[in-house]
């Protein structure tokens, strides 16, 4: 029989992304998201790391529902400014951005940064983007993984894809930034595609003892 998982997100793009990146596996799960549980109040990340605030929401989420929960957090840590935006880099800007719109959100988020980084030198440009995973059951943790993936800040916005600080986020190993990547190739080399990468073995062993 399948389990069934909830993935902690109202965001069909990263159930999507979560389905492709774990191949076979899926053939055991029957995947549902959020937005089958409107009654379902929203966790509030508040934690102090991402490890923190993924553990809150699938521990959250799966007590709510009764279901294996996934849920995870990321953002980006730059070196420079003692590892913020951190967990605020969903409203790095909130302060001088109130929209809800996503453009104008990224578009602050990423002045903010670079504001912050005007007199920084190449050097000490250097970043990460982090992700946390956590499969949780009803009271209990079942799996933690972690990804990451390393580049430094631009000094101004280059490429037209991705989201969020994609356009300031040079990886020197591909002589690009993130926002210059493909879809495809995004996946393939990001902090979350490796920590569900990670994942991928350890639900395949846990799916085969329950
Ligand atoms: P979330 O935890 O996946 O919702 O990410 C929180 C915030 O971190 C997002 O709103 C973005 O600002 C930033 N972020 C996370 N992952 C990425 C990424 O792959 N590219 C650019 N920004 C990201």
């Amino acid at each position: 029989m399948k389990r069934r998982i909830l993935v902690a997100t109202t965001n069909p793009g990263k159930l999507a992304e979560l389905s492709d990146l774990l191949g076979t596996v899926n053939q055991q799960i029957e995947w549902c998201c959020l937005k089958s549980f409107p009654h379902v109040s929203e966790v509030v990340e508040d934690g102090r790391t991402f490890v923190e605030n993924a553990q809150k929401k699938a521990l959250g989420y799966a007590q709510a529902t009764g279901l294996w929960t996934i849920a995870d957090d990321s953002g980006l840590v730059v070196d420079a400014l003692n590892g913020e935006p951190g967990v605020y880099s969903a409203r790095y800007a909130a302060d001088v951005c109130p929209s809800d719109n996503r453009k104008d959100i990224d578009i602050a988020n990423t002045q903010k940064v670079l504001i912050h980084l005007k007199d920084t030198p190449d050097k000490d440009r250097t970043a990460r983007f982090m992700c946390s995973l956590c499969l949780a059951a009803p009271g209990a943790i079942l799996l933690e993984t972690e990804g990451a993936v390393e580049g430094m800040i631009n000094h101004s916005p280059v490429g037209e894809n991705g989201f969020g600080y994609d356009p300031i986020f040079y990886i020197p190993s591909l002589n690009q930034t993130a926002a210059q990547l493909d879809h495809q190739e995004k996946n393939r080399i990001s902090h979350r595609g490796h920590a569900i990468a990670k994942l991928k073995p350890l639900l395949e062993n846990l799916l085969e003892k329950k």
